[in-house]
């Protein structure tokens, strides 16, 4: 049984020297990472949670009439303690998620998934918040407070708070079981993932890499303890960048196989979890009077049904799956002329080939004119500063979590402060693939607290001596993660449950999205795309051949991204005790019956790594499909862009105020349309993926 419901007294007083036990005395209330240790976790925690349960409690007791004050506000000032110990718990558990640390995780996921029950699935709480409900239009409340009302009252009501004392007790026994199965999944794939490195042993296997990819290898080696030895870590989605590098077409095989089994088998096998997490989805969804899972989810999000979510992808299946069967071709064309049947692991080189031959445009050849804090200093905060006319300050005097990660005191142009940037931008073994923002310190005027932003990237770790360098692709990755930053810096609201990036996770891939536009705009790519030992630029040529390439290749990205999103939504749209007996095989006749199955191109993710969806931290189940519902806003924007002049102080303005700043206290299409000026029309998006209705092509 584990700690928390042992029925054991939990002694809640947490002794000063705990350094969650006082708000952080240093700036902008950055966590004191020097001084938190692995043991202090747990009591705080403990501490937090207590605290918490008495504020409520005494919410609750309240004689008074329910008021948005009493109840609302009261409940958005409660579990200060808590938010603060799990903010840096589960930031640090992503990114340095030692062995100690994942073994904790997997108890205080279940613990903090029960804590909000306690809180949610409250019905005297609830018949309080659904008073100031009912009563919200008529008791004065601007519009920000009217949200922050409706947004507690769907946490309750989509949480199970209006159910029966039964259904009630039935939804916190899934939500702990899920929550325990989720941080199994995160800590198997991490696991597994490590494990399933490659490791080679010549360097001439390794024939096509860069100098320092090579280098890298041997290092990661080295610290694994094979010297002479060459490791290639693989990074999280199916499509390991090296792939379209290696000439070797043996230890290509090799990686691709170890990426697409990542997890599926022995010890680490997250496939029955990943089927018994979806059935318990599907029993919650109906207990709460969904359908499904995804109709639950769809509900909370701007799409609102999974009708609209269909709608959306249907407009992009078959014409993706035609464009990846013209790529295809071509590939199968030129891999038969080197006398090989194309496989998996040909498609991301000879589509390379192409890139190169016809675009002149070679993502890796590009790497010398993309050094790291070039690309930061020159391109993304550059691009920043054009746009919101912010500056980024070096603040060596703070110490972060980990060697590699850098602070940055972000200022207005007036010179006041916003917050603190924290860069931690280099792959290790501690920390989970792919790329993310999250917050340390969430803005809200409520408590005035600024906002504490860090990006995670996983970048491959120079070594000693040697500048990063990027490929194209991770410069992208840069700008988009920086997108998400801006909308935490920028948040300006009150009520932290909807302030900075607190908005539906079909909306909040928006911002990130834009974002990534700067990357290419000729003026900032001109200054920051310089080589870093020549000082040559990046000839104006190439600039002109990655925009032209930018087509080529839409068809495999729709289609791997097709695939993620529909696997996701088939998980999702189980209903309740429907039985899945293999994973695999679901996986596959999902994908055939969606109409996206293809043999060389497997999905983005599949189901034993599909992190977004069966990890809880991220919370993206049944919600994959936020990135393309997401792109349909980017594309339409990024019209308003060009069409407005490009990088204008003007136009960050109008961003920033109208959209970036109000987080989730108004409706999110709504701030969208106050800066395009029309509904979300999914025409851009369909050109720029190559997808144009053929009338449209035609003419
Ligand atoms: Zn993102």
């Amino acid at each position: 049984m584990p700690w928390w419901n042992a029925g054991m007294p939990v002694d809640t007083t947490l002794p000063a020297d705990n350094p969650f036990a006082a708000p952080s005395s240093l700036p902008f209330a950055l966590p004191p990472f020097a001084d938190i240790a692995v043991e202090h976790y747990r009591p705080a925690f403990e501490a937090g949670a207590a605290e918490q349960l008495a504020e409520v409690a005494a919410i609750v007791a309240d004689p008074a009439e329910p008021t948005f004050d009493n109840t609302v506000v009261a409940l958005e000032r409660s579990g200060r303690l808590l938010t603060r110990v799990l903010t840096a718990f589960f930031n640090l558990a992503s990114s340095d998620g030692t062995a100690e640390m994942l073994a904790l995780e997997e108890e205080l996921s279940p613990a903090y998934a029960a804590h909000r029950d306690a809180i949610l699935l409250d019905p005297a709480l609830f018949a309080r918040v659904d008073a100031v409900h009912s009563a919200r239009l008529e008791s004065g409340l601007d519009p920000a407070q009217v949200a922050l009302v409706e947004r507690y009252h769907k946490d309750f009501t989509l949480a199970g708070a209006h159910l029966d004392e039964a259904g009630r007790e039935r939804l916190r026994q899934i939500n702990q079981r899920i929550a325990a199965l989720c941080a199994r999944f995160t800590s198997n794939l991490l696991k597994d993932t490590e494990e399933r490195a490659l490791v080679l042993d010549t360097s001439d296997q390794l024939a096509g890499a860069s100098p320092d990819t090579v280098a890298s290898a041997a290092a990661a080696a080295e610290a694994r303890g094979l010297p002479g030895k060459y490791v290639v870590t693989l990074g999280l989605p199916t499509n390991q960048p090296l792939l379209s590098s290696l000439t070797d077409r043996d230890v290509r095989r090799r990686l691709f196989e170890a990426s697409v089994s990542r997890a599926s088998a022995g010890v680490h096998d997250n496939a029955p979890l990943a089927v018994e997490i979806a059935g318990l989805r599907a029993e919650a969804a109906e207990l709460l009077g969904f359908g499904t899972h995804a109709d639950q989810v769809a509900a909370n999000q701007t799409a609102g049904t999974t009708e609209a979510v269909d709608a959306m992808l249907a407009q992009l299946v078959e014409p993706a799956m035609a464009n990846l069967a013209r790529e295809q071709g071509e590939l199968e064309t030129l891999a038969r002329a080197d006398g090989i049947e194309l496989e998996p692991w040909d498609w991301a080189f000879y589509s390379e080939r192409v890139a190169r031959e016809r675009y002149h445009v070679d993502g890796t050849a590009l790497r010398p004119w993309f050094e790291l804090d070039r690309v930061l200093h020159d391109g993304v905060f550059h691009a920043a500063r054009l746009l919101y006319g912010i500056s980024f300050r070096p603040r060596e005097d703070l110490t972060a979590y980990h060697p590699d990660v850098r602070v940055w005191e972000v200022l207005e142009e007036d010179g006041s402060s916003i917050g603190l940037y924290l860069g931690d931008y280099f792959a290790r073994d501690t920390k989970r693939g792919g790329a993310w923002m999250t917050c340390f310190v969430e803005q809200n005027h409520l408590f005035g607290d600024r906002p504490v932003v860090v990006n995670c990237l996983n970048i491959p770790h120079p070594s000693a001596g040697q500048p990063a360098l990027l490929t194209l692709d991770e410069v992208r990755t840069l700008f988009h993660e920086f997108g998400h930053t801006l909308h935490g810096l920028f948040s300006d609201v009150t009520y932290p449950r909807i302030a900075s990036t607190n908005v539906p996770r079909d909306f909040v891939e928006f911002p990130s999205q834009v974002n990534e536009m700067w990357a290419l705009w000729p003026s900032i790519l001109e200054r920051f795309a310089i080589h870093h030992q020549t000082g040559e630029p990046l000839g104006s040529d190439v600039v002109d051949a990655i925009e032209s390439a930018t087509l080529w290749g839409q068809g495999f990205g729709t289609a791997e991204s097709l695939g993620a999103v529909l696997l996701d939504q088939a998980w999702h749209r189980l209903r309740a005790g429907e039985q899945v007996a293999d994973a695999a095989r679901f996986e596959a006749r999902a994908l055939e019956k969606a109409g996206v199955a293809s043999r060389l191109v497997p999905p983005r993710y599949r189901t034993s790594y599909f992190q977004h969806v069966f990890s809880g931290n991220d919370g993206y189940s049944a919600g994959y499909y936020s990135y393309l519902w997401s792109e349909v806003l980017d594309a339409d924007t990024v019209d308003w862009f060009r069409a407005h002049g490009g990088p204008t102080r003007e136009n960050g303005e109008a961003f920033r105020r109208k959209l970036l700043a109000v987080g989730g206290s108004t409706d999110p299409v709504g701030a969208f349309e106050s800066v395009v000026g029309h509904a979300p029309d999914i025409a851009p998006l369909l050109h720029r993926r190559g997808l144009d209705p053929p009338e449209d092509a035609t003419s």
